[in-house]
């Protein structure tokens, strides 16, 4: 007989303890001075990849090569979301409870299909779903599952929308159908694409999402989605579903929910409701009434890996009625029966067999801090947030583009006096001011970032170039919030004073 050597298996625990230290200490002083690093990363398109072999290693590698490649390679192309000074799209944070916990998550390596693949699993999910609705003071019908992003939890409260509609979709589909009405959903024109995405994923297509127009406020107008739902009615269109935002992503705003909500039970449409961002701010009792009208949502979603503090990716999903979920997603092969009674299989909650236990990094979350501490540092934002509204407001050469009700604020710049030397360069016109404006702006926003001390992302208000600068990082500070006042003031006046048409 031929003699092998034995085939190594797991790694050699020695070297996963002197490893794991290693990382723990690496990751702690991480934290302790994410501020060393420029916010967004330098590299250019390309960079991190040139540095990579394009073949995988045929033999072993030791962790120190690898650790030492991550710190050479890879850590200077990371844009950094736990820098202090990361105030772009969401400010999120990894923070050490839920970074503890998504290491035992990934150690524990559980699949949380079923409730018997891991008890614990499914029971802590339902559990610590339910510790958060209780802090959001949403009703105890509400009943949840976590997913990866607010995207996906959106798209299974559209397909439980259209199984309540009783049209055997399920079984039949839509295509070539001529016995299905057209289905319409409705959205504002501030909803975030995740839900246009979910009807395009859905069949009901890009023509079946029709966009109510908000006010100045940027608010869904009721009387014009009563009107849309009218006009599509009489053209034979059926609307099924509508999402609400509490917390829309450009500006924040909230959508009048309640009285949004009495149109939809009128005409039988699901209530969605997206507080993917601002729902955790229901935590405060000082902001529960964010979350007035949402008590009669059909579904609502919020995400803890956005303003609460646990690691990308955790989204809360609730529905009124799970029932109809689970008759929209249950299909039960033969390898996964189950005979226990009484408890949830997550995999019928959705589209997803294999699961991971997200559960633990938001239990651990929520027990560190305990709903005060949570509470607390929501309110420290909300405190910068409006502290940042209110020097916009003082300021001659800037403008608010929009109200700031949790801690995110949008804004431009919009020198004194412009009006007047752009009269008399005979450049007066509204259009050209507009245009002066979104160059000035779009610089000034790329003067900031290049410091590298922060990061601020732009969006486009009623079709002005708008700075956004969105506070969640649990680091985020009154100094750094100075700091980034500092640094947009003075490169403002210094870029206008280079780019004026004329002088004063
Ligand atoms: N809904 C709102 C209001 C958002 O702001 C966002 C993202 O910023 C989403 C949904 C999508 O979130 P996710 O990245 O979890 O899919």
């Amino acid at each position: 007989m031929d003699q092998h050597e034995p085939i190594t298996g797991e790694m050699d625990m020695d070297e996963f303890r002197q490893s794991g230290h290693q990382l723990v200490e690496w990751i702690a002083d991480y934290l302790e001075h994410p501020e060393r690093y420029p916010v967004q990363s330098r590299s250019r398109p390309g960079d991190i990849r040139a540095q990579l072999p394009a073949a995988p290693p045929d033999k072993p590698e030791s962790m120190a090569a690898i650790i030492s490649d991550f710190e050479q390679i890879i850590v200077p192309g990371i844009t950094h979301w736990n820098h202090p000074g990361f105030f772009s799209y969401f400010g999120i944070t990894g923070s050490g409870p839920g970074i503890l916990g998504e290491l035992l998550i990934a150690a524990l390596n559980v699949n949380g299909m079923l409730w018997r693949t891991s008890p614990a699993s499914t029971e802590l999910e339902e559990m610590t779903l339910d510790w958060l609705r209780q802090m959001m003071g949403l009703p105890a019908h509400f009943q949840g599952i976590i997913t990866d992003t607010a995207s996906i939890s959106s798209m299974l409260a559209i397909a439980a929308a259209r199984e309540a509609l009783n049209l055997d979709i399920r079984r039949q589909g839509m295509a070539g159908r001529v016995d299905l009405p057209r289905l319409r959903m409705y959205v504002s024109d501030q909803t975030h694409s995740s839900i246009e995405k979910g009807a395009i994923t859905l069949g009901i297509g890009q023509e079946g999402v029709r966009k109510i127009q908000t006010d100045d406020d940027f608010r869904m107008k009721p009387e014009a989605l009563r009107v849309a739902i009218q006009e599509d009615m009489a053209a034979g269109w059926r609307p099924f579903f509508l999402t609400a935002t509490v917390g829309t992503t450009a500006t924040t705003s909230i959508d009048p929910v309640t009285e949004i909500g009495a149109i939809c039970r009128e005409h039988n449409i699901w209530l969605h409701v997206d507080g993917a961002y601002g729902g955790v701010a229901a935590i405060l009792p000082e902001m529960r009434a964010i979350l007035d009208g949402a008590e009669q949502a059909d579904s609502f979603v919020v995400n803890p890996h956005k303003w609460l503090f646990t690691p990308v990716d955790c989204s809360a999903f609730y529905v009124r009625d799970p029932e109809i979920l689970k008759r929209a997603f249950t299909l039960i092969p033969d390898y996964l029966k189950r005979s226990e009674e009484g408890v949830t299989n997550y995999m019928d909650w959705g589209v997803q067999l294999g699961r991971r236990f997200r559960a633990l990094k938001l239990w651990m979350v929520i027990r560190h801090f305990g709903r005060d501490g949570l509470a607390e540092r929501i309110r420290e934002h909300i405190r910068l947030g409006q502290l940042v509204a209110k020097w916009v407001d003082a300021d001659p050469d800037f403008e608010r583009l929009a109200p700031t009700p949790f801690s995110t604020v949008c804004f431009r710049a919009c020198p004194q006096g412009l009006a007047t030397r752009l009269r008399s360069a005979e450049l007066a016109e509204t259009e050209q001011i507009e245009a002066y404006l979104d160059q000035l702006n779009g610089e000034l926003i790329e003067a900031v970032n290049a410091t590298g001390e922060v990061f601020l992302s732009p969006t486009r208000l009623r079709g002005r170039f708008t700075i956004r600068m969105a506070i969640g990082n649990i680091r985020s500070d009154e100094t750094i919030i100075n700091r980034t006042w500092e640094l947009l003031t003075q490169s403002a006046r210094q870029i206008d004073a280079r780019r004026q048409p004329v002088a004063e």
